[in-house]
């Protein structure tokens, strides 16, 4: 019998083993899932650089066994006894620390960068949405406390969709408090980069993210105050397409860089020699 007239001919085979591809979130390009991770989440194809967690955040740009991580303990306070229609504010913050094992929406800690020891803040963004509250501006505060005791530069990698409204004013008390600190660094001659990440909004970018001695972000980042249909309504105006993003805020003069996952280790090296009065 003919090949083409052939009934039981195996259908050729065109599906994709699981979980070997991972797809990119914006262009939808397959990549092999281990090409996509060591690339720590950013397409190859279109150079879309995905949320990645704190612990993934660390790999990326601390020297490997060198992160210790400080003040892991402090949890979120309740100053309001807030609940709404959904619950507490204490079980969402519970059901946030279940789900990411961490105890705030910020890690803290000391790390080294090619050698250089720094003092490292992170946000999480799966944290009840890397929100800025009490007990995260707490340990940013202790963070830019520790860079100054020990006479190193501070990086905070920004992640927020601003000030946590569970916690009320308290949380935008966080704002003053955390640039004090931050302040007190600029005093001592010591190097704050700021690197913000997607989305960097509200409190955060209008505090901590957008005071540094350098302020960084990566590709495609969006990074603004209130989101783009706040705006809109208010001023009833089309908004350009790319507005908020770090490369609208790079061509505004907002930006001081954007650097791409790949290279920011390098790059924030280079930066904290030159900062620190090195040779580069
Ligand atoms: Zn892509």
């Amino acid at each position: 019998m003919g090949w083409f007239t052939r009934s039981t001919a195996k259908k050729q085979q065109t599906e994709i083993p699981e979980g070997l591809f991972a797809v990119c979130p914006r262009c939808k390009a397959h990549i092999y899932k281990d090409e996509y991770e060591n690339a720590f989440k950013v397409c190859s194809k279109c150079n879309y650089h995905e949320r990645i967690t704190a612990a993934e955040r660390i790999r990326l740009i601390v020297d490997k066994g060198t992160f210790r991580e400080f003040n892991a303990g402090i949890k979120p306070n309740d100053p309001l006894g807030f609940k709404d229609a959904k619950g507490t504010y204490q079980e969402k913050a519970e059901s946030a620390i279940a789900k990411t094992g961490l105890h705030e929406a910020v890690v803290t800690g000391s790390g080294d960068i090619h050698g250089l020891r720094t003092t490292i803040a992170i946000m999480d963004f799966r944290f009840l949405g890397g929100s800025l509250a009490s007990a995260t501006g707490e340990k940013i505060l202790l963070a830019a406390e520790h860079a100054l005791r020990m006479k190193r530069a501070l990086l905070i990698f920004s992640a927020s969709g601003g000030a946590r409204m569970h916690e009320g004013i308290v949380s935008l008390m966080q704002m003053a408090k955390t640039c004090a600190g931050i302040a007190k660094l600029d005093r001592a001659g010591l190097p704050y980069i700021s690197i913000m990440t997607d989305p960097t909004y509200g409190g955060v970018s209008a505090s901590y993210a957008t005071v540094g001695d350098i302020n960084i972000a990566e590709p495609g980042a969006l990074i603004g105050f209130a989101g783009r249909r706040v705006i809109e309504q208010t001023i009833k105006e089309k908004l350009p397409d790319d507005f908020q993003t770090a490369e609208y805020l790079l061509d505004h003069g907002f930006l001081d860089a954007i650097v791409n996952r790949a290279e920011l280790k390098e790059y924030l090296h280079s930066m904290l020699l030159y900062g620190l009065g090195k040779k580069v």
